[in-house]
């Protein structure tokens, strides 16, 4: 928008009156710009938001149907039933979304309870003046040689690193003044603190209108993100050490702004790379939000981690993956990945199940057990004397097809008539995934286990435990968003909180978001 509020007070039939032919003809273009853009906006509904179709987030409409309300899981099967009349109600249902009944209480402070408004006064330690560079209407240069005054003023809180390499951090308590300037023309215009438009996903703005500067966003982004701190024990830490009062409603506002500002990182760029790359690992563990069960997805590679949290469907894994996805895909066995034509499975749970069998009391799965971790072994011997040997990476397969095909009809034997149902189990997995076990023997360089996704999931494990989940669908979406930006950045070898400062700087001024760091090396 070229004209604030402010601008628009001021025009009418006297104003233009006044205006030579020159400065009319500069004013019109913005008044045809700025009404275009609000009838465009009025216009707008989920179904023709400015964002086409392909742009929209894989988490966004997590709310759809096919989930039990009381926040049990629906079975596997049940999962995948998902009839098209149910999927194709799909809304960008990303507000903040009330659930009674899952027996507790709402998000946000009580009716009449005390609130933690901000009492603390800290001296100022700098000025900044900021002056309208010219004329909103006429668009004249303005030089400050006209009639000007300060119409408001605004403070921010900043923590700095200090110049010249040396330690600890600076607090800084900036005024902000904001005048306002007459023009020759006579028009009074403002200078404006700079923001990101309004955007319906979000409750929080992006604005440098916040008391919190950028990198105190990202030092209390990394507080309770990094170091898992709750919102009370973050508030309690900054004023115990850095003696600054904040409330938990403010240190919550800086984390979804903060959230807000790498949206479009973990969208475009992120998600890009996940799509791209050779070889991806997938893993997902459980996640409560409010008390309703949804699942933390997480897809790694070497130079990027995307986290997202939604329902276990395989329409999540598609819209994640896209349509087109043709890479190597390291997954557990979940049905949902079944549709991806390069999958490899982590022989490592393989190993695990076969060890608890070899422990079994029943003859039969305990011979079970032990053929599945003599296999196993052989082809893990085989595939590391293949990564040291290239000139035995030949044949591989067709070398171990005896060993293979053995356990393959102990399988089929077993599958149906094991006394031991964890025998069962584990034939039946070992039948329905069968190739994807074995790719390593035609391809040795591919990875044996998914370690890598289950390593990017453990730290945000600990804090789903710590913190219960999250309490909103905006606070559950922040989580992932900032989630995946920190963990790529620590992939790369570069400071999240950097990075997320410079985000928030350049896209509280409305400006895009900085590229992501560069992969070290
Ligand atoms: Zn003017």
């Amino acid at each position: 928008m070229h004209l604030s509020d402010h601008d628009l007070r001021q025009l009418d039939d006297d104003y233009l009156g006044r205006l030579t032919p020159e400065q009319a003809r500069a004013l019109l273009p913005k008044v045809i710009a700025d009404l275009k853009a609000a009838r465009e906006r009025l216009a707008q509904n989920p179904s023709n938001s400015s964002r086409p179709p392909s742009s929209r987030a894989p988490w966004e409409g997590i709310d759809d149907a096919g989930e039990a309300d009381d926040g049990t899981p629906p079975s596997p099967d049940a999962q995948e039933a998902e009839a098209p009349a149910t999927t194709a109600r799909s809304t960008p249902a990303r507000r903040p979304k009330r659930n009674n009944n899952s027996g507790g209480s709402n998000p946000g402070r009580r009716k009449g309870a005390p609130g933690h408004s901000r009492t603390q006064t800290l001296p100022v330690d700098a000025e900044q003046v900021h002056a309208p560079q010219c004329c909103a209407a006429c668009g004249r240069a303005l030089d400050g040689s006209g009639e000007a005054h300060a119409y408001t003023a605004y403070y921010t809180l900043d923590l700095i690193r200090p110049e010249g390499g040396a330690g600890g951090l600076v607090l800084h308590h900036t005024k902000h003044l904001c005048l306002e300037e007459r023009c020759a023309c006579g028009h009074c215009t403002r200078a404006q603190p700079g923001r990101c438009g309004p955007d319906e996903a979000w409750t929080v703005a992006l604005s440098e209108w916040h008391l919190a500067g950028p990198s105190l966003v990202a030092f209390i982004c990394a507080l309770t993100q990094r170091m898992r701190l709750s919102r009370a024990r973050v508030r309690e830490f900054l004023v115990d050490w850095l003696g600054l009062s904040l409330s938990t409603a403010v240190i919550n506002q800086c984390v979804h702004e903060a959230a807000r500002a790498v949206e479009p990182v973990v969208e475009q760029e992120i998600l890009a790379q996940v799509r791209n790359v050779e070889l991806l690992y997938a893993d997902e563990t459980a996640w409560k939000e409010h008390g309703r069960l949804l699942w933390l997805w997480v897809f790694t590679c070497a130079t990027a981690t995307l986290f997202i949290v939604g329902r276990r469907t395989r329409r999540m894994v598609q819209r994640v993956l896209g349509e087109h996805f043709n890479n190597w895909l390291m997954s557990d066995g979940y049905c949902v990945y079944r549709d991806i034509d390069q999958r490899l499975r982590c022989l490592a749970h393989l190993i695990r199940k076969a060890h608890g069998l070899e422990e079994s009391l029943e003859p039969q799965a305990q011979a079970f057990g032990r053929h599945v971790l003599d296999v196993i072994e052989t082809v893990i011997a085989a595939v590391y004397d293949a990564r040291g040997a290239p000139e035995h990476a030949a044949g591989l397969r067709a070398r171990h097809a005896p060993a293979l095909n053995a356990l393959l009809e102990d399988c089929g034997r077993l599958a149906n008539d094991a006394r031991h149902e964890k025998a069962r189990a584990l034939a039946r997995e070992l039948l329905n995934d069968w190739d994807t076990f074995w790719v390593v023997l035609d391809h040795p360089e591919l990875p044996l286990t998914n370690n890598e996704a289950e390593r990017a999931l453990r730290h945000w494990v600990i804090a789903r435990r710590i913190g219960m989940g999250t309490r909103t669908a905006q606070g559950t979406r922040a989580f992932a968003l900032l989630a995946s930006v920190i963990e790529t950045c620590r992939k790369r070898h570069a400071s999240p909180w950097d990075y997320l400062a410079e985000v928030v700087r350049q896209r509280r001024r409305g400006l895009p978001a900085p590229p992501l760091p560069l992969p070290a090396g």
